[in-house]
């Protein structure tokens, strides 16, 4: 099984958008088109529930919290296990499904998912699950990095974020600059430029 690809599903559940079925059936990879025919109104919530519960995880990864981040896991183990069984949708094109015949689209996916995040843990470890540090953002990643220094979701975030600061010093350079107040605070008597 490539846990890293089933890894990768439960990080796009996490950053998806589960207002409606239509937001449930674009989180869906392509390889598994069939989940977007057979996806009901009773998987939203099923899926909105993990989700909730697998954000605590990367929460809890990022905060230096190993020994809850693998509770919360165990526990999803639990909730969605694994059973594997041999598929073929129409019989020529034969796969792994996670669940047994007749599982809940939510089952199979969450099973992947839960399946592939506790892998990646024992892998690489609870502390390169990641959220993303623009505060605007709240994406979550797994940390791929050479030396587990990544803090952004995507370049998008780290760009975004980057300009932000930039223009925030040059705005701190440009007051210090201009005239000082008229009442001066002890703080503020100091020499505004130096060179
Ligand atoms: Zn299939
Ligand atoms: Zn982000």
């Amino acid at each position: 099984m490539n846990f890293d690809a089933y890894a990768r599903t439960g990080v796009d559940l996490v950053n998806a958008r589960l207002d409606d079925l239509d937001d449930l059936r674009a989180v869906f990879p392509e390889e598994h088109g069939w989940m977007r025919d057979e996806v009901a109104e009773r998987d939203v919530a099923a899926f909105r529930r993990a989700q909730k519960r697998l954000r605590d995880v990367f929460e809890f990864g990022s905060a230096g919290r190993d020994a809850d981040a693998v509770t919360e896991l165990n526990s999803l183990l639990e909730n969605y296990p694994v059973q594997p069984r041999i598929s073929g949708h129409d019989a020529k094109d034969w796969h792994m499904h996670v669940t047994s015949r007749g599982a809940s689209v939510s089952a199979e996916y969450l099973a992947g998912a839960v399946w592939g995040l506790s892998v990646w843990l024992c892998e690489y470890g609870s502390a390169r699950f990641g959220l993303c540090a623009d505060d605007r953002c709240g994406n979550v990643y797994l940390d791929t990095s050479s030396n587990c220094c990544r803090r952004f979701c995507s370049e998008r975030c780290a760009t975004r974020s980057h300009v932000a600061a930039h223009r925030a010093r040059k705005r701190a350079a440009v007051e210090a600059k201009t005239p000082a107040p008229v009442e001066l605070t002890v703080a503020e008597m100091a020499p505004a430029s130096v060179g």
